[in-house]
């Protein structure tokens, strides 16, 4: 593996790759759910390249960019332990000019859920993600494969309409999402939850399962649903709970193949997402 710190030396590396590229943008402190992108990306591809990047533009103000984990070290044993090729982890200076040309996420979808309670995020995101693309497809490998997590459910279905309109040759690899033991999806910002904060992380997982066998005994009404994942996330500050078609679109039945739930809640200080694809 190869550790790249600036764009002169990605550029000089992806230069000499032959066949196809499975690329895995991270923002690092990985865990098993990163792990298992970089993993499909290994068995799909010829090259594996993964970036660390804790991009500015997405964070909010009163966030926790500056306080966000670090795992520096550790992650550079993982990614070379499965089989990364290159890994590269820029700075903010390399990576933006100070006034730049921004992308805005479309009005429908970019402002719902995560975009009205994480107002510019999506536009921070999507910016980081065209300039890494472009970066990973700056000599035109013959194939770009991206990986993405299901967890960031949103994130995924705005970057596949990234994509499609502005006719970037990457394909978009959506990722299953995975869990601990107990259920709670892995986050890198799980390691601020108390072992007490953890116990009540549980519930949106929980909730989630709820859903799923109201699902499995043919109950498809969304308004039912929804009061009885409210019911079950009454002790954590909820901030939304979403069923929505794979558009991103509200619905008030479910339909088997195109529906997502979604929540998002605070528990203590921590900010946690999960969401569920029937
Ligand atoms: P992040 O480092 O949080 O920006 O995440 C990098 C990528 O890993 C994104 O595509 C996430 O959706 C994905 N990811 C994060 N957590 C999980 C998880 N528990 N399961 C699957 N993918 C995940």
């Amino acid at each position: 593996m190869i550790i790249v710190n600036s764009i002169t030396e990605l550029l000089n590396a992806t230069k000499k790759i032959k066949g196809s590229v499975g690329f895995v943008p991270t923002m690092g402190a990985l865990h098993q759910g990163h792990l298992s992108l970089i993993q499909q990306a290994r068995k799909e591809n010829d090259y594996v390249v993964v970036s660390i990047f804790v991009n500015p533009t997405q964070f909010l103000e009163g966030e926790d960019l500056n306080a966000y984990p670090k795992k520096e070290e550790a992650d550079k044993k993982i990614c070379a332990w499965v089989g990364v090729n290159i890994l590269f982890m820029p700075t903010s200076e390399m990576m933006y000019e100070p006034d730049e040309l921004g992308i805005i996420a479309p009005a429908k979808r970019g402002f719902i859920l995560e975009g009205s309670k994480r107002p510019k995020h999506f536009d921070g995101m999507l910016q980081v993600v065209m300039k890494l693309l472009n970066l990973i497809s700056y000599h035109k490998p013959s194939t770009v494969r991206a990986y993405f997590g299901k967890k960031d459910a949103q994130q995924l279905a705005l970057i596949e309409q990234m994509v499609r309109n502005y006719f970037l040759a990457v394909e978009i690899i959506p990722c299953e999402i995975i869990r601990d033991r107990d259920g709670l999806a892995l986050s890198s910002r799980n390691i601020y939850l108390s072992p007490q904060e953890r116990i009540q992380a549980l519930k949106l997982s929980r909730s989630l399962k709820r859903a799923t066998r109201l699902v499995m005994k043919k109950e498809f009404n969304v308004a039912t649903i929804t009061q009885t994942m409210h019911h079950l996330l009454s002790e954590i500050e909820v901030e939304y709970i979403a069923i929505v078609n794979r558009q991103f679109q509200p619905i008030s039945e479910i339909e088997i193949g195109n529906t997502i739930i979604l929540v998002a809640g605070k528990v203590g200080k921590t900010r946690l997402i999960d969401n569920l694809w029937i």
